[in-house]
């Protein structure tokens, strides 16, 4: 980990904690809880490393996937969560 990464609009260090990724395509959100990235405390928001998007991006877009054959099923659910492994709460 090289030194802590500065925000360029507030000129504050940024946090390296947990955040939630957000990814939105075609109006389908996807959002991943408890990943952790430099956060800014004045406005949260996130820089997400590339190492750890790369490792998100692959189950973001099957969930996309999933995501829009039940929108042209036309299904009722329209918001999902999933949980791999132990609750972190
Ligand atoms: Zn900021």
């Amino acid at each position: 980990m090289t030194s802590k990464p500065t925000c360029g609009e507030h000129q504050t260090l940024k946090e390296w904690r947990p955040t939630t990724f957000e990814y939105r395509e075609e109006g389908i959100s996807v959002r991943v809880p408890n990943v952790y990235a430099w956060v800014c405390p004045e406005d949260g928001e996130a820089s997400f490393t590339p190492e750890i998007v790369d490792e998100i991006i692959v189950t973001v877009r099957e969930l996309l996937e999933s995501a829009k054959r039940a929108r042209a099923r036309r299904s009722v659910l329209t918001e999902y969560i999933v949980s791999v492994g132990e609750h972190a709460a």
